[in-house]
Formats: structure tokens, sequence, C-alpha cells
């Protein structure tokens, strides 16, 4: 087997699940580092911007620098930026903070769509629909991704995908998606240097993470400690992913015993 040169490591229901860090995730990542794998951590995650993602990582024990996050919100605010868009966004106002000002000289010519739980109501996307529909196809609708539920503590909770596609259904305005599992934001999110088979993808989402990873070249482990279903699931139908893990800390065992040895 390649050995591993990094690690692309998703947070929610990976490294952990709200305020909780995932079983031995903290000393795992310590491990990993030590192991001379670099680690990127790359997120679908829209309600929070960066600096406050980062701020609750630190808070809830790990060790890492703000520039080693990678998020869909980063790659599509960089969207915004260079095509001069001036959206309509259904965001949160935390993850609204990583967006450029908006032009109040002009209308919205654009509506971006994250996981804003406050703001999935009939007003809002009501609004948004407007501004898709009266512009004749020329407004873009853009999706920070399409995941359909994650986890939270109260159980498995819808997201911002079907709203996306709700949106699309009504207004025939086709979206542009542009976090996990696009092609481009799993090359963009490769240290420079490192081949894709010499890097993993980590996480709990068996298509936008691991499935999504290696369409590019990339080993994909799962873990089942997020959103991944095992009940779903018989023998015969798990997901084609490289390796299905209990948590965080198995992968990085694994890496570091059986493939980097
Ligand atoms: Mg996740």
């Amino acid at each position: 087997m390649t050995p591993i040169k990094a690690a692309l490591i998703d947070l929610s229901g990976t490294l952990h699940v709200e305020d909780q860090p995932t079983a031995g995730a903290v000393d795992a990542l310590q491990r990993l580092r030590a192991a001379g794998v670099a680690v990127k951590f790359v997120t679908n995650t829209t309600k929070e911007s960066v600096g406050s993602l980062y701020d609750r990582l630190v808070a809830i024990g790990f060790q890492l620098e703000r520039k080693e996050i990678y998020g869909s919100l980063t790659a599509a605010a960089d969207y915004v930026k260079s095509n001069a868009l001036n959206p309509y966004y259904i965001l949160t106002d935390d993850a609204r903070k990583d967006f450029p000002e908006g032009d109040s000289s002009r209308g919205h010519d654009s509506v971006v769509v994250g996981l804003a739980p406050e703001r999935f109501s009939y007003e809002y996307i009501n609004e948004a629909f407007r501004i898709l529909q009266q512009s004749k196809g020329s407004a873009r609708l853009v999706a920070i991704h399409e995941g359909k539920f994650y986890k939270t503590k109260q159980g498995i909770s819808v997201g911002p995908g079907c709203f996306v596609k709700g949106l699309e259904y009504s207004s025939g305005v086709k979206s542009v998606c542009i976090g996990k599992p696009n092609e481009y934001f799993f090359r963009s999110a490769l240290p420079s240097g490192v081949d894709p088979s010499e890097c993993c993808m980590i996480g709990d989402d068996p298509s936008d993470d691991c499935l999504g990873a290696m369409a590019v070249g990339m080993r994909g482990f799962l873990v089942e400690t997020g959103k991944y279903q095992p009940e779903l699931y018989d023998k015969d139908s798990l997901p084609k992913v490289s390796g299905i893990f209990r948590n965080f800390a198995a992968v990085v065992e694994h890496i570091i015993e059986r493939v980097n040895v």
C-alpha cells in the first residue's frame, strides 16, 4: 500500500459531534501529526464562520492552526468574489461574516444557500425563489453544499440540500454546488507536492466525504461516529469505501500501524 503523506479530515461527525470530541480524537490527531502525516480539516459546515469553527475546536481540546481549516464557506466566498456577485444570502449571521459586504446600489443577482436552520422558513425561501424566478434565468443559485442530513445532539436533522433542490424545482434554475463532494474541492484541498494516491479523506459521510475523495484517487475512510447509519445497509450493500472504522482514532491507528509501517 502506498504510504499516506496527507490526511483530509472532516470535522462534524468525525472529529467532534457538537461540543464533544469523538472518543480518543484529541490524542489521535497528535499521533497522526507525530507520524509525519500532513493534516487539513475540510468541512462543509456552513453554520459557522472559519473563525468560530477554529475557536470551538480549540475550546474542546484540539491543537490546530486556523489556516489548516479549508471549508466550503471559504470556497463559496471566493466564488462570489471572483464572479462579482451580489447575492441574497440564506446563511446564519455567523457564516455571513466570511462573505463580502452587499452592494445596495444594485439588486440581487444570485442566491447563496448554506445550512441555516433559523432561515429555512417560507419567508426566506420565497424571497430567494422570487429573485431566481424574476431574473429569467440570469441569476445564479449557489449551494455551499447539498447535504441531505447531519447529526445533532437531538438526532439526525435535515440539511440544506432539500431547500436547494426545492428552489431548483420551483424556479427552474440549476444550482452550482461548491463544497464536498465536488472534485475541485478535494483537488484544491490537497497539500502541494502530494499525489492524490498518497492522501486519504476521513469522514462520516459515505458519499460526500469518502466516495467524493475516492473519485479523485484518494483513499476514503468512513467513521461510524456521525451521520453514517450502518443499519441502513446489509453486508452486500455496504458503501464501497476504502475502510469502515469505529471512529477517527481507529482510522489513525490503521494508518500508523498498517499503512505507514
Ligand atoms: Mg461530517
